[in-house]
């Protein structure tokens, strides 16, 4: 997204200018933006250069951690700086087309996106999942996804386009109103939910699509998350999951500085290429040696390994002692994921009592490695079981995505 401060119309990347028609009234968005751009942002109306740095900490505070979504909120601002902000910035949050409750006590919110500046409206699934002493929200950073694993559902929508990071904080914002994680607006100056009482205490992009095919506006989102001036999430409690983007894996740890999962689920090549065909452009081995340097490992941070059991595919003793001896010199924890079905597909769950033994090879060897209970199977919001019907991308505008990854 082109970020305008002033009134000149909305650049559009070319490629889309037709299929997009860039909406000129549309108001910039505050979310999502980093803490300079905020600055321009209150220059550009005119907010004087001397007071910029004390509204910027006010407008954050509102933001982030009072969680307002309407300028009129924000008592400690005058009327009129208020409807100048109003007049140019939108706050807003994205509406809830459905919100489905599984019977695990699991959420999913289907969320509506207007068109941004380079994309069309979209649908986004969001996904909460309340456990013993935490919940962790399972956030989306592409609608659709461009990679095609043949076991996971999303891959079956081809990719519709990136989630700008104000779509992606949004989504958390949006879940921590649902779910009252914001102090109550009814009474301006309310009580702040402490840290530990917060329903929402982990984030982990293990939503729909892949995000280090939208490294930017992921680094930016999580950046802002983890703001402890603002939603104060540790980086330790955010968790960012990807099939294998190698080049970027580095980039990860250097630049956000967040933990870091695999979606492994082979460990040959051959099978790999099968279930993961990203594997053909990152094999194994660059895979691996990317885990290996990834920055701070070992110092108390380890990787944690996806591995979805497969019935007959990837599951057998042969298959756990491999993975055991790829993952050698490696400070790492292996999820074990049971295969959660969709209409369509030809894969099945691996047998419980196979998925324990295997659990026991690669515990013996020394690595943690539980077994994830499904959750909210019953509303399709377990991994892979996301996606949402907006339409894919025209062929030229695949394109230019691809080439910009
Ligand atoms: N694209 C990223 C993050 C989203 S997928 C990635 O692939 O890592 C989140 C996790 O769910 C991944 O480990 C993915 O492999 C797994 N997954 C996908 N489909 C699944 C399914 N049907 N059953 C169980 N896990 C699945
Ligand atoms: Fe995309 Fe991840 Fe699903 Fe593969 S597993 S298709 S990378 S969302």
């Amino acid at each position: 997204m082109t970020i305008s401060y002033d009134l000149k119309p909305i650049i559009v990347r070319k490629a889309f200018a037709s299929a997009v028609p860039a909406d000129l009234s549309a108001k910039t968005s505050l979310i999502g933006l980093t803490r300079d751009e905020m600055a321009k942002a209150l220059q550009s109306i005119g907010v004087p250069v001397r007071q910029v740095h004390m509204r910027l900490s006010q407008l954050w505070h509102w933001l982030y951690v009072r969680g307002v979504s309407s300028f009129d909120d924000m008592f400690n601002i005058s009327g009129e700086l208020r409807n100048r902000l109003a007049g140019r910035f939108s706050i807003t949050r994205p509406r809830i087309v459905a919100e489905q409750v599984s019977n695990d006590g699991t959420r999913k919110w289907l969320l509506r996106f207007p068109s941004c500046g380079a994309g069309r409206s979209v649908e986004v699934e969001t996904v909460y999942i309340p456990q013993e002493g935490r919940g962790t929200l399972c956030v989306s950073s592409q609608v659709g996804c461009l990679l095609a694993c043949s076991f996971c559902y999303t891959g079956t929508q081809r990719l519709v386009r990136n989630l700008t990071a104000e779509e992606i904080l949004a989504q958390l914002l949006t879940a921590r109103d649902c779910l009252r994680d914001f102090p109550d607006k009814n009474t301006p100056g309310g009580a702040i939910v402490p840290q530990e009482r917060r329903k929402i205490s982990n984030i982990v992009m293990m939503g729909m699509g892949e995000p280090l095919y939208n490294f930017d506006a992921v680094k930016k989102a999580l950046l802002i998350a983890s703001d402890g001036e603002g939603l104060s999430f540790s980086r330790r409690r955010i968790t960012l999951s990807t099939s294998g983007v190698v080049p970027k894996i580095y980039r990860v740890g250097k630049e956000i500085g967040v933990m870091l999962a695999i979606s492994l689920h082979a460990v040959d090549d051959e099978l790999r290429n099968i279930l993961v065909p990203l594997n053909k452009k990152y094999p194994l081995a660059e895979l691996m040696e990317a885990c290996r340097n990834y920055p701070g490992l070992g110092n108390a941070c380890h990787i944690t390994f996806e591995y979805v059991m497969l019935k007959d595919v990837n599951d057998s003793v042969k298959d756990a002692r491999k993975l055991v001896a790829l993952l050698k010199g490696i400070s790492a924890k292996i999820n074990l994921i049971p295969f959660n079905p969709w209409l369509g597909t030809n894969y099945q769950c691996s047998d419980w009592k196979q998925i324990e033994h295997f659990a026991d090879i690669v515990n013996k060897a020394g690595y943690a490695s539980p077994i994830r209970t499904p959750r909210g199977r019953d509303i399709l919001a377990a991994c892979g079981q996301l996606k949402s019907q907006s339409k894919p991308l025209r062929k030229m505008e695949r394109l230019q995505l691809e080439v910009g990854v």
